[in-house]
């Protein structure tokens, strides 16, 4: 489910997208498409270019070539129309570690796009972005008696201030535990439902399978794969059979077993025995023969399979120039 209005809209674009450092090549001709109410996740190993590319998307680098779209505006040409409607977080937010979180927040608001403007209303703001990341208690704390944890939600709190249409995150699960990822992901489904954009990086298959509706993957420095999640995790027609009597099975599906892990057995059903992937029809042909069955069900791959299948192997790939 979408939960933006204009859902199938481009949010952010990109075409041929390309940075070089040098001999480096970071990021390489991507071609970027979130559209308007997607939870997207970026995904990469170390080095596969992610940061360079949520950089290169908030005007924070300039590309080498190629052209890139947010909320329908060139950037960075339009970067002063359309940051003010972008909350983002980039790295490990900056804060002032004597200063409260409250203040923090107010200051960055001071600072940032129209701030002047925005000023009638921000402590109403500030005080809304705390209570969402769940600092609503700790906001008068000075910011050095944070942890990472809570400085990460901090950082998240300055990206909500504003009340953007669209969240660009770099790895925002950095530095928080099981719990705070929880909630991160809870805020931002939340966030995501109430209209929100959300456009994140991570090098956590984990994390952005549970919380993402569309997902890109950066290998590097190459968008390897982009796709909807439910596309990508569709049934893929195979049935998974648990049975402790796994060499009978083998013997019975005599050709129907693509691949055995032990007692797992992955099976191509025939018509004999129903639609594909029909794993009623699979058991009770297993269960006539007097054989044992655990667990059976419609085969999907997890998003790890799906991501080690279009990309090398190992972490660390480092883009040489082509
Ligand atoms: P990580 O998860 O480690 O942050 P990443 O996927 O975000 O990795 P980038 O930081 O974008 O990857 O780096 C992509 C490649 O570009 C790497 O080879 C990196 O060394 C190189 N690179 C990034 N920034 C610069 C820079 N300012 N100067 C030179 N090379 C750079």
């Amino acid at each position: 489910m979408t939960g933006a209005g204009e859902s199938g809209a481009g949010v952010i674009r990109t075409r041929a997208l390309t940075k070089r450092y040098g001999s480096v090549t970071a990021v390489r001709s991507v071609d970027l498409e979130v559209r308007a109410g997607d939870r997207y996740g970026l995904l990469g190993p170390n080095g596969s270019g992610k940061t360079t590319l949520v950089r290169m998307l908030l005007g924070l680098v300039y590309a080498t070539s190629g052209e890139i779209e947010v909320l329908g505006r060139r950037m960075p040409r339009h970067a002063r129309e359309v940051l003010p409607q972008v909350g983002a977080l980039i790295e490990e937010p900056a804060a002032y570690p004597h200063l409260s979180g409250r203040t923090n927040l107010a200051l960055l608001d001071a600072a940032g796009p129209g701030g002047l403007s925005a000023r009638r209303t921000r402590k109403r703001r500030v005080d809304e972005a705390l209570e969402q990341v769940g600092l609503g208690g700790v906001g008068r704390r000075p910011v050095k008696a944070y942890s990472l944890g809570m400085r990460q939600r901090l950082g998240l709190a300055g990206a909500l201030i504003r009340r953007p249409k669209l969240l660009v995150l770099d790895e925002p699960g950095n530095g928080l535990d099981p719990h705070g990822i929880r909630d991160l992901r809870e805020l931002l489904i939340g966030l995501n439902e109430a209209g929100v954009t959300v456009f994140l990086s991570s090098h956590l298959m984990a994390e952005v399978e549970q919380l993402c509706t569309r997902v890109g993957v950066l290998d590097a420095g190459r968008l390897v794969l982009q796709d909807d999640l439910a596309a990508l995790r569709a049934p893929t027609g195979r049935v998974m059979v648990d049975t402790p009597d796994a060499d009978r099975a083998v013997a019975l599906l005599d050709g129907q077993v693509e691949r055995r892990d032990g007692d797992q057995l992955l099976v191509r059903p025939v018509v004999g025995d129903g639609a594909a992937g029909d794993a009623a029809g699979l058991n009770a042909r297993l269960v006539e023969a007097g054989l044992r069955v655990s667990a059976i069900g419609p085969h999907q791959r997890t998003l790890e399979e799906i991501v080690l299948s279009v990309t090398g192997t190992g972490s660390d790939h480092v883009g040489e120039s082509s």
